[in-house]
């Protein structure tokens, strides 16, 4: 099942102004940076009470990220839920008539599996499922 948000992706143009920017707007740094070299994209996390904020900056040309970009400009690129079970999830989402991205989960940032949902199923917003790799 869904637990709970675990993180919400803002797509950003520039690391090195939003870095400041949300330093600035939630008081604490950057935890931790990663790059996820098969999504063309680098990752900065930021922690805010339970939940985090996962700023996405493109790598390369043909990252999702910089796609995004060119068509919605900067902003929430996605939402992620926290699973216990991301395989059940998948699996239950599907059967409820989602768009599932990825039928078998990958290895995406910060230790997780993850999976996407096509927003066209979920009122235009990209949903990720994420659980932790134990
Ligand atoms: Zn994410």
């Amino acid at each position: 099942m869904i637990l709970r948000v675990e993180h919400i992706g803002i797509a950003i143009k520039d690391a090195t102004q939003a870095e400041d920017l949300f330093r600035k707007l939630l008081g604490t740094e950057c935890y931790k940076k990663e790059a996820v070299e098969s999504e063309g994209v680098s990752t900065f996390f930021y922690k805010t009470g339970d939940t985090k904020i996962e700023l996405l900056e493109a790598t390369c040309e043909d990252s999702p990220i910089a796609k995004f970009i060119e068509k919605k400009g900067e902003g929430i690129h996605h939402i992620a839920f926290e699973t216990d079970d991301i395989e059940a999830e998948i699996a239950r989402l599907k059967s409820e008539g989602f768009t599932v991205l990825n039928e078998t989960p990958k290895n995406g940032a910060d230790n997780k599996l993850i999976a996407f949902l096509h927003p066209k199923s979920t009122n235009g917003v990209l949903i990720e499922l994420c659980q932790e790799i134990k």
